[in-house]
């Protein structure tokens, strides 16, 4: 049975400086089921602590982001005085914060604890914001339940262990205090910091909520919920009222920005609700995740995902023999990629793989495309977008005339449709992508 509790979550921007932080405090302190608050660190910190890892700065370079750290933290308090008990442990987690990017070279481990400084900072200043509204507020360490493997840098949680934990030690404080938490980091089972990789902090805020069977889960940003595509391409992108979960984990995997792709894992897994919304603007409401709730069928966003790898290959051997996919896939496998979308015929396949910045393989290996030669004519394409339409029972037969109209302009790739209902995919060319989707946007969503 899930409580009443809701857990909130509040991004970079949204607790960026004072003014935003006190504006997330009004939203708490006007919801009284609000008993679990997930902040970010502030906006800019964690790419300053992502630099100060990556030792290529020098002694001079490292000493002027510790201080561009620490002026993000000192503008917001010079507007809140922290009483005794978060002042100390804000002055402490400061000096470790300094010992530590003294150090010209850190280990993997080192640079997970470098990168939980800016949450570690954020929640105690937020929570002295919380205070002086008069709320009865404390600060909690979530190391101390969120438990993860020790896979440094983008660790995978350990759910019944988190549970467990956060069972014994959170949900006991929930019932007379609302607690401030970081987002983003946990700790293994020798208790050493760990992080989620970046953007993690909705997948922390769904995994706390989760862990206290939490009702809803609220994640307010600096968007008023997640739109039919990117705002910034399009004018006319439109906030979407309900998403179903699987149409919100189709979006966020296909590349829309606002929620972190495993956020909706746990809250779909447990059923609990998720809200997308502006912490700027409150009022103006936002997006609800949550259980069948959208089936009205129809395509409801447009996504896409830039910098896709297309791999073609082809084996004139293997016309009626058989197991031709099994080798490529063990191979594949073998060195741990990842695959996205596939398309096949008798003698040859192609499929897509993620080459985004942040993807866990970033580069092709020599390695695997030699092994994949020696039995098939590889061929390796780059530069390609995928773009994603996302939304319910869609089927080539309801849009066929618009939607084969506007694909006929383009040069497309490669297309895959039939796998999900919430889904139809395709390949671009990387330098077209934006205007596809502006043109897909404008001749399938607009008219709606
Ligand atoms: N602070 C982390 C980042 O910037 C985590 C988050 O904000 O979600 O990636
Ligand atoms: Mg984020």
């Amino acid at each position: 049975m899930n409580s009443q509790y809701t857990v909130a979550k509040f991004g970079g921007t949204s607790v960026a400086d004072y003014p935003a932080m006190h504006r997330c405090a009004q939203i708490i302190n006007d919801d009284s089921q609000v008993r679990v608050v997930v902040v970010s660190a502030s906006a800019g910190v964690t790419n300053h602590l992502v630099t100060l890892t990556q030792q290529k700065a020098d002694e001079a370079q490292r000493q002027q982001l510790v201080q561009a750290v620490i002026d993000i933290q000192n503008a917001i308090l010079a507007q809140l005085s922290l009483d005794a008990d978060l002042a100390q442990g804000f002055e402490q987690t400061l000096v470790e914060f300094k010992s530590l990017a003294a150090l010209p070279a850190l280990s993997a481990q080192q640079c997970d604890e470098m990168l939980s400084f800016g949450e570690r900072l954020s929640s105690y200043l937020f929570t002295q914001v919380l205070r002086n509204l008069g709320l009865n507020a404390d600060r909690f360490d979530v190391r101390t339940v969120l438990k993860t493997d020790n896979r440094f840098g983008k660790a995978s949680p350990d759910i019944e262990a988190t549970a467990k934990a956060a069972q014994q030690r959170l949900v006991p404080l929930l019932d007379d205090k609302v607690l401030v938490t970081q987002g983003f980091i946990g700790s293994d089972v020798y208790g050493q910091t760990t992080t989620l990789g970046r953007g993690g902090s909705d997948y922390s805020a769904a995994l706390l909520a989760e862990a206290i069977h939490a009702k809803s889960v609220h994640i307010w940003t600096d968007v008023v919920g997640i739109f039919s595509t990117d705002p910034r391409l399009c004018v006319k992108a439109s906030p979407i009222a309900r998403l179903s979960f699987d149409e919100a984990a189709e979006m966020a995997t296909f590349g829309a920005k606002v929620l972190h792709p495993a956020t909706i894992l746990p809250a779909s897994r447990s059923g609990i609700a998720v809200f997308v919304g502006s912490s700027r603007d409150p009022q103006a409401g936002g997006t609800w995740i949550e259980r069948e709730k959208s089936t009205a069928p129809g395509i409801r966003a447009v996504t896409q995902r830039k910098n896709q790898i297309l791999l073609t290959l082809k084996s004139p051997e293997m016309l009626l023999a058989s197991g031709f996919l099994a080798r490529i896939f063990t191979i594949l496998s073998a060195h741990n990629i990842s695959v996205d979308l596939v398309t096949t015929s008798e003698i040859s396949v192609a499929i897509t793989l993620d080459n985004a910045q942040n993807a866990s393989r970033p580069e092709l290996e020599q390695a695997c495309l030699d092994e994949l030669s020696e039995f098939c004519h590889v061929t390796v394409e780059n530069n390609l977008t995928l773009v994603a339409l996302i939304g319910s029972e869609i089927q080539l037969k309801q849009h066929e005339m618009n939607l084969m109209k506007v694909l006929s302009e383009f040069n497309i790739r490669l297309i895959c449709h039939g796998a999900s209902k919430h889904n139809l995919c395709f390949l671009v060319e990387q330098s077209h992508s934006d205007h596809v989707v502006q043109s897909i946007h404008e001749k399938l969503l607009e008219s709606a």
